[in-house]
């Protein structure tokens, strides 16, 4: 196989948006959907996969992952647009994938200028924000196995809800996804863009290394009014802080280590069962080893 990117030992850091964390035994960047097929149906990669794609809700431990980490932001990056159907390749920015929408007249998408991630990653997490959420619009996807091949599969086969996806099938990953947005083309959708990033710079700290929303927000309450009243705002470990500005962010300050982040996890979550007897979930996705 020529040109394809596959590399030994690779740092994860620098494919997090924490920018933590430990190397990937192998790390594959595939250039589009045939490489990444052929990748799987030809090549003797390490097992397990896990598929990543602008790592934006993952805490990589400082041991790293075993096994074959795959990357697909920026590598599947197709969007196909008929009249009445949206297809997006899972490797697609969910901010390029607003504006597109924006463009070509679709309403409902707007909700995704201001995730940062890709669009694999929000199908497998069901991201959302004022008031939407990805899965309400997906009307079937592709998914690929660990022998390359491809199902297509339909939305009622999996179970979805709030901030989670359960796959039909646990090895198959997402690469691309038709989503029913209406065409209307009188909707400004470019100005609710605007006023959705505004809202976002007023009240998160988009200036830190972080992975958003660190809990889940529980029935009926807010994680982030929780932790501030626990008075965790500032709560430090090493070179990681519970951000000010946002108490449900967890801040890299400069060389953080994950377990800086995750002992702040820890924390946060004893102290809100111990002060308000309520037990937080972990939005963020811990992946990977401790450092032995
Ligand atoms: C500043 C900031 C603001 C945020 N705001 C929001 C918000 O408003 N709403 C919200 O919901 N989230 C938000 N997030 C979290 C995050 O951006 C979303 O969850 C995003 O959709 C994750 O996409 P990703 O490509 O970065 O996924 P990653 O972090 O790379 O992966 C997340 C999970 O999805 C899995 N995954 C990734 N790609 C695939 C694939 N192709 N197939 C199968 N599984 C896959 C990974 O294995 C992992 O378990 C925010 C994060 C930050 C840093």
């Amino acid at each position: 196989m020529k040109n394809i990117l596959i590399l030994k030992n690779e740092s994860l850091n620098k494919y997090n948006s924490w920018r933590v964390g430990g190397a990937a035994d192998t790390l594959f960047v595939p250039k589009n959907l045939e490489d990444l097929k052929n990748f799987l149906k030809k090549e003797q990669y390490l097992k397990p996969l896990t598929f990543i794609g602008l790592g934006s809700n993952i805490l990589v431990r400082d041991g790293g992952i075993r096994g074959t980490v795959i990357v697909m932001y920026a590598a599947l990056n197709e969007i196909h647009i008929t009249d009445d159907s949206v297809y997006v390749e899972a490797g697609i920015s969910c901010a390029k994938i607003a504006k597109n929408l924006a463009k070509e007249h679709f309403v409902g998408g707007e909700f995704f200028a201001g995730i940062p991630g890709t669009i694999g990653g929000a199908l497998a997490m069901n991201s959302g924000c004022y008031g939407s959420e990805t899965w309400n619009y997906v009307t079937k996807v592709n998914m690929i196995d660990e022998e390359g091949n491809i199902a297509l599969r339909l939305k009622n086969e999996f179970s979805i809800s709030y901030r989670e996806v359960v796959k039909p099938k646990f090895n198959e990953w997402f690469v691309g996804a038709w989503f029913n947005f209406k065409r209307d083309i009188l909707a400004d959708s470019e100005s609710k863009i605007k006023e959705y990033l505004n809202h976002r710079k007023r009240t998160q700290p988009l200036n830190w290394p972080t992975a958003g929303s660190t809990f889940r927000n529980p029935k009926d309450t807010f994680a982030a009014q929780l932790i501030e009243e626990c008075g965790l705002k500032g709560f430090r470990v090493g070179n990681a802080e519970v951000s000010d500005k946002h108490a449900n962010f967890i801040i890299n300050l400069g060389d953080a280590t994950a377990k800086d982040i995750e002992s702040i996890i820890d924390h946060i979550e004893s102290e809100v069962f111990r002060k308000k007897g309520i037990k937080l979930e972990r939005e963020v996705k811990i992946l990977g080893d401790f450092l032995s």
